[in-house]
């Protein structure tokens, strides 16, 4: 069986959910094989994790370069594990950066690139959701390897035996792969929360809600929910969180399993950015908000009075 590569994104020595969606996704189109790039020790500390979700393979392209240059090496590493396994595919969860790593990889291999997947098939068809998800697309790559970028929580990652053998790659990078080198690094602070793009459960409040202050009502719904938190631009424009938490077309784009709307109208370039989302629950005063049409369970009320209950109901069925 071919095998298809997928490269790993890991954390202080955890794999990301996402990579291990991955491999699930990989098992529909060959035999999962893992590629960690990065510097040495990166490997052994995620090697059972990738045994655990079915990868027959770890290729392991390690060196103490990588880690301080940006995305020009990891492509290259990507691309001599490539041509070394022949694969059917290789798929990169859509992250900003690795959206870069897949296009450098598709143009070192010559290889048709397809991003953004929410589905992928036996065949090698990718699904994209495309125009504010408003028309699906099925694509095939044409030539060459298929580099597909696939979005987080398209796929439910699940457990399967892998004999995860590792297999060495040399990794002598180019003067090219050298021309920008990272000089400093600042990791942002985060709080407990899940990070918004990946994350499984998604409570987003819009202009409703009505001043920064009053936004802890949709952090504690988040809360119960061990969720992360998004919102609409509305709120951003207003200054009551940053942009990073901002849910749209211009914003982050969400495929969480469940999504909660509160106090957002469900403009066109909001839903943009959430319409994919597995479940919708809006909660919206207006019966006539357009976040309606798209959700899956409406709530008609003040969020003031719907998200504390909804929150209290939460916490005591969670104990
Ligand atoms: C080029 C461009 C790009 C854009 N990109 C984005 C983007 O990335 N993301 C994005 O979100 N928007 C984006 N927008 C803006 C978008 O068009 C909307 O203006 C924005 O989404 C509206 O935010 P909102 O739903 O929070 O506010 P509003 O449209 O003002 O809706 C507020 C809602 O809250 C409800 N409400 C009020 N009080 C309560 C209450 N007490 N209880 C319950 N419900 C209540 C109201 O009924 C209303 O439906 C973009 C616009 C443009 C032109």
């Amino acid at each position: 069986m071919a095998e298809v590569l997928v490269l790993v994104d890991a954390v202080d020595g955890k794999v990301k959910k996402p990579t291990l969606e991955l491999l699930t996704a990989a098992r529909q189109l060959g035999e999962p094989a893992a590629v960690v790039v990065g510097a040495p020790g990166t490997a052994a500390a995620v090697k059972d994790q990738l045994a655990e979700h079915g990868a027959a393979k770890v290729y392991v392209a390690e060196s103490d370069e990588i880690a301080g240059y940006s995305v020009a090496p990891k492509a290259e590493a990507l691309a001599t594990v490539a041509q070394q396994a022949s694969p059917s595919a290789v798929l990169v969860s859509s992250t900003a950066e690795n959206k870069e790593i897949a296009a450098r990889l598709a143009l070192k291999l010559e290889s048709g690139l397809l991003y953004d997947a929410v589905g992928v098939d036996g065949d090698g068809q990718a699904t994209q959701q495309i125009f504010g998800a408003a028309i699906t697309v099925t694509s095939k790559v044409r030539k060459g390897t298929p580099v597909i970028t696939v979005r987080p929580n398209s796929f439910a990652p699940e457990p399967a035996s892998g004999a995860a053998e590792q297999v060495n790659v040399d990794v002598t990078l180019s003067d090219g792969a050298r021309a920008a080198k990272i000089v400093d690094t600042v990791v942002e602070e985060k709080g407990s929360r899940p990070q918004l793009s990946d994350a499984s459960v998604v409570v987003s409040g819009g202009r409703g809600v009505g001043n920064a202050d009053n936004f802890a009502v949709i952090e504690k719904l988040a809360d119960s929910l061990g969720a992360a938190v998004g919102a609409s631009r509305a709120v951003v424009d207003a200054g009551w969180v940053p942009h990073t938490m901002q849910v749209g077309q211009t914003g982050v784009t969400v495929s969480p399993q469940l999504y909660i709307a509160v106090g957002i109208s469900g403009a066109i370039q909001h839903r943009a950015g959430m319409q994919t989302s597995k479940t919708i629950v809006a909660i919206n005063k207006d019966p006539e908000a357009p976040i309606f049409e798209l959700a899956d369970f409406g709530v008609v009320g003040d969020l003031f009075q719907v998200a504390p209950q909804l929150t209290d109901e939460i916490a005591k069925r969670r104990g």
